[in-house]
């Protein structure tokens, strides 16, 4: 696969172009961005780990009947991914309270939800990705009626397949940001990555944070809590 010229540059990954017009090469880097990129760094190794993971988890969801836009990995961070348009919504699951829904409504973090919640915001730098509701995605014609449709039911789907699996090797899914994309024939797929980057992961055990929030509260230990999960994610698969 000849990896062509570069399409895009985001926080987190390249994108290439390739010979066939419907794949593209992502490549994931170390470099890590919070708070709608104010804060910047670099996590060594991380984006051996997410390219890695995220193939991973891609392929147990394929199996489960969850269309992904995974195709082949390549090398540490290189993927041949499906070409897709991108529906411009980050969809966020929640099993527990954390982050920004503690804050919002006042909810300690660690609050286990009876029934998992699910939330969309606008993907859109410059306005900071605000929160909207299915009303406001189709007045905005960020997505069809039956795209929302089918994106809350896939989501719904992950959530409990990503939890059974993190369970087994000892992690509690706390939430996590989903993206989905359209193939050339319209079909919607999932896509971008699934990685401590985009999901909250905890020590059942400890409760210990094993993701991004390490690097956002300052927390320490950054590259050892993303090289724990992966290997108790890598004994387990
Ligand atoms: N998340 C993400 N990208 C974003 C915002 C959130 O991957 O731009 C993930 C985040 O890692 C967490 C979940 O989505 O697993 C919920 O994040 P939250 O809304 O609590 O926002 P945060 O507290 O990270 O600002």
């Amino acid at each position: 696969m000849l990896k062509g010229e570069q399409l895009y540059e985001g926080k987190a990954k390249k994108v290439f172009k390739t010979d066939d017009p419907e794949l593209l090469i992502v490549s994931y880097k170390d470099d890590a961005t919070a708070f709608n990129g104010l804060k910047k760094g670099t996590i060594a190794g991380k984006g051996v780990i997410n390219n890695r993971m995220s193939n991973l988890l891609m392929q147990m969801l394929e199996k489960k009947g969850v269309p992904t836009h995974f195709v082949q990995e390549l090398d540490d961070r290189d993927t041949v991914v499906k070409r897709v348009t991108i529906v411009p919504l980050e969809v966020i699951v929640r099993n527990i309270a954390a982050g920004s829904f503690s804050k919002r409504y006042g909810v300690e973090e660690g609050v286990v939800f009876d029934t998992p919640t699910i939330e969309f915001s606008y993907k859109n730098d410059a306005l900071g990705d605000p929160l909207l509701n299915t009303y406001h995605a189709l007045a905005l014609k960020l997505a069809t009626p039956a795209e929302i449709d089918t994106i809350k039911a896939l989501s719904f789907k992950i959530n409990e397949a990503l939890k059974a699996f993190w369970a087994e090797c000892g992690v509690t899914l706390v939430d996590f940001k989903l993206e989905f994309g359209r193939l050339f024939d319209g079909t919607v797929v999932l896509a971008d990555e699934i990685s401590p980057d985009t999901c909250r992961l905890w020590d059942s055990a400890t409760g210990e944070k094993l993701d991004k929030d390490r690097f956002r509260r300052d927390l320490g230990g950054v590259e050892d809590a993303y090289e724990q999960v992966m290997s108790r994610l890598l004994s387990h698969i």
